[in-house]
């Protein structure tokens, strides 16, 4: 990879969050987190130069690779050479596309190394989306650590919040590895981390809006009891008297179990 960062003059631009990563082995290993990759269809975002890109089509993936930044699209395209017919390279901005319709409808996987100013925003929105179960089939994704804790939070503690409910309430999210700054060229500030996300059943008659909205206000306070936070959602603080759950408990406390219930009973 080093060869082939210096053969086409790819330096990291700062502006596009590039880190790359170079170690095949630790390339391989996150490969290998979604299971037997070979001949499913996968979605990768921010390819970069194709480290993560060729330790997918070595496991046999077929791969539609979103990169916006133009320099590296040459590398890509020799990748693909290499393995005939396996990649797809879609020059543009991942924020903008529409996954499914890219996709072809068909299931996907998706990993990525993700720009970490973009991350978060995909993660929300493929966690947000309407239609569930998704069409992809599961998100293999780096982090910063510190976000990938706060996704796969439990109660109790100040990593508890927004990310961790959207993330749970629907889909089961595993931090899968823990990835040192050094294995990054350049190395970032902070440690990452790997997070696995798959989606499973939505619980009965919870409506995804009304729980974005109760988690929003319950949150957004998160120092107040809910008795306080949740004034402003109708209906909410007589609901938690009818589930006997304490109004005086603080947002941190609620599991995602409760969250699902009061929002149930919202509508
Ligand atoms: N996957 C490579 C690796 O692991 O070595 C590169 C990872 S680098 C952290 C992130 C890559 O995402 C960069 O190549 C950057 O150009 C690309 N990128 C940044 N924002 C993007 C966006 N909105 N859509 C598509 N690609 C993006």
């Amino acid at each position: 990879m080093r060869e082939v960062i210096a053969r086409h003059g790819l330096s990291a631009s700062k502006a596009l969050g590039q880190n790359f990563l170079f170690d095949e082995q630790l390339l391989d290993r996150i490969a290998a987190i979604p299971g037997d990759l070979s001949g499913r269809q996968v979605l990768e975002v921010g390819p970069g130069p194709g480290g993560l890109t060729r330790a997918l089509l070595r496991a046999g993936a077929r791969v539609t690779a979103i990169e916006m930044d133009r320099r590296c699209l040459p590398a890509l395209a020799e990748l693909g050479e290499a393995f005939p017919g396996q990649l797809r390279v879609v020059e543009g901005d991942a924020l903008k596309l529409d996954h499914a319709e890219l996709m072809g409808g068909e299931p996907f996987a998706v990993l990525s190394n993700l720009p970490y100013n973009v991350g978060t925003a995909l993660f929300v929105r493929w966690l947000g989306g309407q239609n569930w179960p998704p069409l992809w089939t599961s998100l293999t994704l780096m982090f910063q650590q510190e976000v990938a804790q706060r996704i796969v939070a439990q109660p109790g503690g100040s990593t508890y919040g927004r990310l961790a409910v959207l993330a749970q309430w629907r889909a089961e999210a595993k931090l899968a590895m823990k990835v040192h700054r050094s294995a990054f060229t350049p190395p970032p500030k902070v440690m990452s981390a790997v997070v696995h996300v798959t989606p499973c059943a939505i619980p009965e008659g919870v409506s995804a809006r009304t729980l974005e909205r109760l988690t929003e206000a319950a949150f957004g306070q998160r120092r107040k009891m809910l008795r306080q936070s949740l004034k402003g959602v109708p209906g909410a603080v007589e609901v938690l008297e009818k589930l006997g759950i304490d109004p005086q408990r603080r947002a941190e406390t609620v599991s995602i179990r409760e969250f699902t219930q009061i929002s149930r009973e919202l509508g």
